[in-house]
């Protein structure tokens, strides 16, 4: 058997090696992985669903400057 592509090195960046994520995007309507709702405590860096606890990564969060960006509301 042979691998369709090679490994990548430990540490190298990788994108088509983390495999799919969520991530709560702000001004959409994100339905949760757990359950499916769309009710979210939403915190800083993080959002939780209102039903069954599942938290995922503001989208935001994840982009550089985010202690300099500020977003006009949040609904
Ligand atoms: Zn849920």
């Amino acid at each position: 058997m042979k691998l369709a592509t090679a490994p990548a090195p430990r540490g190298a960046f990788a994108p088509h090696m983390r495999g799919y994520s969520f991530v709560y995007r702000e001004n959409e309507i994100n339905h949760c992985p757990g359950c499916g709702r769309t009710h979210w405590y939403i915190g800083r860096l993080s959002a939780e669903c209102g039903f069954c606890q599942t938290a995922m990564p503001l989208s935001t969060a994840t982009t550089p400057g985010i202690g300099c960006k500020r977003q006009a509301s949040r609904g």
